[in-house]
């Protein structure tokens, strides 16, 4: 024990975050405070930086609390020999200024609050942007395939839809994604079992389509109906919703970080965790992009353009209200939907050539 560690006052200590407390003594070594638990030599328990000790005012013979840093509690009777200590060492003067300090630490705190909701609002959406830009097909597809993987492994299983019936839809999304600006090639439709996410259509961001058996069931026969759906997943990839979705999702993980020291893990979680991405909803603005584009691509390629529409109508009417991780939950306002769908192809529809 060092011996130069100079005696305050015999209390009890509380380790962080429980209610347990044990005798113990509070030592101060220069501005270092000290706790030792009575009769135990070796290691202290808790050693602890005055500054950021919290030393509760005197009241009556209520009991002095010392709250430290790290969590943990020092608690005592002895309230004169707390004085006393903190006088004749001139800490007093110094718990004062700390309290004098608190509204403009409170500013510091407001201000870094200020600050991070600006970023957010400014700064994150135009970085979402400029990495849109620049990340380059390798990463997308280093995402997507990531993300594929994971699905695969908790929660699809193979296709069991018939090869007949596979080959003929893939002809036909073949002929809607030749009328795309990314053409044929910049797709990959995956048939899937959905498991627990049942009728369910996506985009991945590097183009991999993948559509459920369940969806597909729901269509009863209508090829239209599918097609329009993959149609506005299509959509998706081109105006690069997915990956604007990611990085936000990763600037704000980057955000709570900045703030709150440590997320672990969370970003990079985010850009290759299946889950995680189907738990992202697009933005309102963004479905009704999608729809639109779906409305184009099938009124280009002579297929119905309300399909997708007609889709939704049929998803309400089928499936409960809400709750899952359907397509339906990540796709909501089918009314109002609807109509815009309508509205639209009806202005595609009147214009020759389009
Ligand atoms: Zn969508």
């Amino acid at each position: 024990m060092a011996s130069d560690d100079m005696r305050i006052a015999s209390g009890r200590w509380h380790p962080p975050g429980s209610s347990r407390s044990e005798p113990a003594v509070l030592l101060a070594k220069s501005l270092t405070l000290v706790v030792r638990l009575e009769g135990h030599v070796g290691d202290p328990v808790s050693v602890n930086d005055l500054a950021r000790a919290e030393i509760s005012a005197r009241v009556g013979r209520i009991p002095r609390r010392i709250s430290f840093a790290d969590g943990s509690l020092f608690e005592t009777e002895d309230n004169d020999a707390v004085d006393l200590w903190l006088n004749r060492h001139g800490q007093a003067g110094f718990v004062h200024e700390l309290e004098r300090f608190h509204p403009r630490l409170l500013g510091v705190v407001l201000a870094i609050f200020l600050l991070a909701g600006l970023i957010y609002r400014f700064a994150v959406p135009a970085l979402v942007e400029v990495a849109v830009l620049v990340t380059p097909p390798a990463v997308t597809q280093w995402m997507a395939s990531g993300t594929l993987l994971t699905l695969d492994k908790a929660i699809f299983s193979e296709s069991k839809l018939l090869q007949s019936r596979q080959t003929e839809i893939r002809a036909a999304f073949d002929q809607v994604a030749a009328v795309s600006s990314r053409g044929r090639q910049g797709y990959n439709l995956n048939f899937r079992a959905g498991g627990v996410i049942g009728p369910n259509a996506f985009a991945l961001p590097d183009g991999t389509l993948v559509i459920t058996d369940e969806l597909i069931e729901l269509a009863d026969g209508d090829l239209d109906m599918i097609i329009g759906v993959l149609a506005h997943e299509i959509g998706h990839v081109e105006r690069e919703h997915s990956l604007r979705q990611l990085y936000r999702a990763a600037g704000m993980a980057g955000l709570i970080m900045l703030i709150a020291g440590d997320v672990g893990s969370a970003g990079e979680d985010i850009l290759t965790n299946g889950a995680a991405l189907m738990s992202l909803s697009h933005s309102r603005g963004a479905e009704n992009e999608a729809d639109r584009i779906s409305v184009e691509l099938m009124a280009k390629a002579g297929r119905d353009p309300r399909a997708i529409g007609r889709f939704f109508a049929r998803l309400e009417e089928k499936l409960p209200a809400g709750g899952d991780a359907s397509f339906l939950s990540t796709h909501p306002g089918t009314a109002e939907r609807r109509q815009a769908i309508d509205d639209h192809a009806r202005t595609i529809v009147g214009m020759p050539g389009t």
